[in-house]
């Protein structure tokens, strides 16, 4: 089995988790479709019981591809321990769960994803589980919203669709001098980007949906955790009956093999797309961490060792039906959910919905970019097409 811990990011993005020497010299980690697993003596299945077991039980607590899967997480990220669970918004739900109780406090950035929100909102609240949304600019001050039933920091840096920057090394600072824990997502950084344990973080979500399976078919999710967090967060996802079909994880792990290549095209797409809206009289204001036009822009160069496909730009003021015309034409950039597949998406999004630690002052629509792997070219001749439409009618206003 390969060992590619310490080794730079490229190499164990190609080799972590893979054992070819157990499996015929075969590449890739089989396929292995499992309810029942048989024990061959009743020593074996009384072993089986036993806590520290490292065998395999039953298929929904491990099989050979859910392991070598994980495992090839772990390594990536340098951390302790991974557990694969059924979608991003699952591991959100295992992480928050492994960590809070009945009666207690968190603090949660005010940018999240929206789904984080409303089960933060929602069920937690439902269980007896407080929540103060935060400016997630908010960096050490955080420390004056802790309580003495504060359990921990969840934090998303960009914040999603908004893409604010947290300082999370200053918000571990303060959360590890009250002994709770960090909670980041961290699906737009990827472990590529952003080595967020290095930076103070405890547990990590990540949506493998974006771009470690990289190709719009799967939904999976990870949980990855340091020593302190490992045994609850596993103990969480088994609780909860979390598990993976084989075929989606060997796809994932497909997925994983090609992330950093990918990635360094969406990252320069994307680039290029944002320089081009910058210069663009339709355009009020661009949104990407990695442009020195950024509030935050000095963070990203700190904290970050690159950026993904996922930006965001704010129309000029103009009538909605001009912002259907843009979108409703577009060739190349597909209108949905999610992002991190190989092709470009254009979402509208109204951040202002969802905040009440912030305020989202922008009147102008919000547009959020996925840059896939086309030509920029050709996006850029479709984007520009679309604004022709959008024009035309505001003109006729
Ligand atoms: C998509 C997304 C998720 C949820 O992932 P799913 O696999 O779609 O459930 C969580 N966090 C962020 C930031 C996302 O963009």
């Amino acid at each position: 089995m390969s060992n590619s811990v310490g080794k730079k990011m490229a190499t164990r993005i190609t080799h972590a988790g893979r054992d070819p020497e157990s499996n015929f010299g075969v590449v890739n980690p089989p396929v292995y479709h499992a309810s029942t697993i048989l024990k061959p003596t009743m020593a074996e299945h009384r072993a089986s019981k036993e806590p520290g077991y490292t065998g395999y039980g039953y298929g929904r607590t491990g099989t050979p591809t859910s392991r070598s899967f994980e495992q090839a997480i772990t390594e990536i990220y340098g951390a302790a321990d991974t557990v694969v669970v059924s979608s991003g918004k699952a591991a959100m739900v295992v992480a928050l769960l492994a960590v809070v109780k009945a009666g207690d406090h968190i603090l949660v950035a005010d940018s999240v994803y929206q789904p984080t929100r409303l089960f933060c909102s929602g069920f937690l609240a439902n269980f007896g589980v407080e929540t103060t949304y935060y400016d997630p600019t908010i960096g050490a001050e955080i420390e004056s919203l802790i309580q003495d039933n504060t359990a921990l920091i969840y934090t998303e840096s960009p914040g999603s669709l908004t893409f604010e920057l947290q300082d999370i090394p200053a918000i571990a600072k303060v959360a590890h001098a009250h002994d709770i824990p960090v909670l980041t997502d961290n699906t737009w950084g990827t472990a590529v980007y952003y080595d967020v344990f290095a930076h103070g973080v405890d547990i990590v979500i990540e949506a493998v949906t974006k771009y470690i399976c990289g190709h719009s078919d799967v939904m999976m999710g990870v949980v990855v955790s340091n020593e302190k967090w490992a045994d609850k967060v596993r103990q969480m996802a088994k609780d909860q009956g979390q598990c993976c079909g084989p075929d989606d994880l060997y796809l994932a792990q497909r997925g994983l093999r090609t992330m950093g290549a990918r990635l360094v095209q969406n990252q320069a797409n994307a680039i290029t797309l944002a320089k081009w809206l910058e210069g663009r009289g339709e355009v009020k204001r661009v949104i990407h961490p990695a442009l020195p036009s950024h509030p935050q822009h000095d963070l990203w160069k700190r904290d970050f060792t690159g950026s993904c496909g996922l930006f965001a730009f704010v129309l000029q003021d103009c009538d909605p039906v001009a912002v259907d015309a843009f979108i409703d034409g577009l060739e190349f950039f597909g209108l949905g959910a999610s992002w991190g597949g190989y092709e470009s998406l254009a979402l509208p999004g109204n951040p202002g919905d969802i905040r009440t630690a912030t305020e989202w002052t922008e009147t102008g629509q919000l547009i959020r970019i996925h840059a896939g792997l086309e030509d920029t070219d050709d996006l850029i001749a479709d984007l520009e097409a679309g604004f022709k439409r959008l024009t035309a009618i505001q003109e006729a206003k």
